[in-house]
């Protein structure tokens, strides 16, 4: 029979993978998408939703088209183990899914305890809204939701976690929001880490658009030393107790928690091939996304999707004997602080035999002019709508 391909996870590693090796073998490879979701809501993008620029519905995605369009076999289900002698996934709903290469691109999931107070109990209290859909609308419902006055509190996740600028970009969402309809609201940042991405640009720009409005307590003020009561909705922050009006806790980080379940991990990550985004642990298994020890690369759907099409590549090339060429990856990451005030930041990467190496990168420039933020804005725009159907189709 054919070569079997399975991929578990349809976010922008998976649903990239799945679709460059239907797309690219003309129906000489048998692809698989396991994924539990009827819906993808990105997370790229999630904070121009609670900022106010975009619909819950236009972030989302649906797998039509991968399966009317592509021909994958698109399983709504949890994988729940992998079986790497016998070569097959197991399926919450009973079955299971034979495979010659496995694809893992199962996200993130959160490092218990990392948080002193709060575990997924917490979560309808005190939202991540670092998965997409459910969690990013509760968030903002509760922003909008804050009395006069009232304080917003993040507490910031530790290094290595997705989208670097991801937590200042929703803090300059949150900011956005409340100029507009609680002006004298504050915005508390318990943040354990000393610097963060494009720290010079956030902070110009928070300056310019909502002075006063934010305080971000690093690590030399105690920002590390944080307790969360969901049930009183306080934060303690270095012996220092607020009330906290709305509270956004992003726990540290690590693999899907299915990357465990399969051995492929080596503390909080899966060790990879930057070659062919190969498991070190199981040549058989790849994985994509922020699930992988990425090298230099950061945890993004940019970055994802640049991984997947490598991986795709390579697979084709192992199970088909086309020709496969040699590993490049790029990533760019915008921001957006207020309406028309883009930034971003990125760079190309190569394989070596160590890990993904960088290359050479960019980033915004403080003090840039008003239509250079907005042209970065609009390539944003662009950027969304194009990667969303090089995953989707
Ligand atoms: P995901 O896209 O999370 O996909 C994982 C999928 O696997 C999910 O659909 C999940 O349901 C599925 N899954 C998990 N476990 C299983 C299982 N056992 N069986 C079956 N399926 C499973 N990136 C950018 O490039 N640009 C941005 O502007 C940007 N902004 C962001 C803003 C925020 C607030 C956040 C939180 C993230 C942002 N990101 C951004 C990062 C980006 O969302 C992630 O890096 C990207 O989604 C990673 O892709 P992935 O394939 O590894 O995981």
């Amino acid at each position: 029979g054919k070569p079997r391909v399975v991929v578990v996870g349809g976010g922008a590693g998976g649903a990239t993978a799945a679709r460059y090796i239907a797309k690219d073998s003309a129906g000489e490879i048998d692809v698989t998408l396991i994924e539990p979701s009827r819906s993808y809501y990105t997370c790229f993008f999630s904070n121009l939703y609670i900022g106010g620029f975009r619909t819950i519905e236009s972030i989302a995605h649906s797998y039509g088209t991968l399966a009317s369009d592509y021909g994958i076999n698109v399983v709504h289900d949890w994988a729940t183990g992998v079986d790497r002698a016998a070569k097959s996934v197991a399926l919450a709903g009973g079955g299971r899914v034979p495979y010659d290469r496995l694809i893992l691109s199962p996200g993130i999931d959160f490092v218990a305890g990392s948080v002193a107070g709060w575990d997924l109990t917490s979560q309808n209290a005190m939202p991540h809204a670092y998965k997409g859909g459910s969690q990013t609308e509760l968030l903002k419902a509760q922003i909008l939701a804050m009395p006069e006055g009232g304080t917003f509190v993040m507490v910031a996740p530790p290094n290595p976690y997705r989208c670097p600028p991801g937590p200042y970009e929703r803090v300059s969402m949150v900011a956005h929001v409340l100029k507009q309809s609680n002006p004298t609201a504050k915005i508390i940042i318990a943040d354990s880490k000393a610097n963060f991405s494009k720290q010079g640009l956030f902070e110009a720009g928070w300056e310019a658009h909502y002075p006063g409005m934010i305080t971000r307590i690093g690590p030399d003020f105690g920002g590390e030393n944080v307790t969360v009561n969901p049930a009183e909705m306080t934060v303690d922050i270095d012996g220092e107790v607020i009330e906290a009006a709305a509270c956004n806790v992003i726990p540290a980080q690590k693999a899907g928690h299915i990357a465990d379940l399969a051995g492929v991990t080596e503390g909080n990550w899966a060790p990879v091939n930057a070659v062919d985004m190969s498991s070190k642990v199981d040549p058989e298994i790849h994985v994509l996304g922020d699930s992988a020890a990425q090298g230099d690369m950061p945890k993004s759907g940019f970055s994802a999707n640049s991984q997947a099409k490598v991986c795709a590549n390579a697979v084709r090339g192992a199970l088909t004997g086309s020709r496969v060429f040699p590993a490049r990856f790029s990533n760019t990451c915008w921001s957006l602080i207020d309406a028309d005030d883009g930034v971003k930041v990125g760079a190309t990467y190569e394989a070596t035999e160590e890990k993904i190496a960088r290359i050479d990168g960019f980033v915004s420039q403080t003090g840039e002019d008003a239509a250079t933020r907005k042209a970065t804005y609009e390539e944003s725009l662009g950027w969304y709508d194009a990667i969303t159907s090089d995953m989707f189709g």
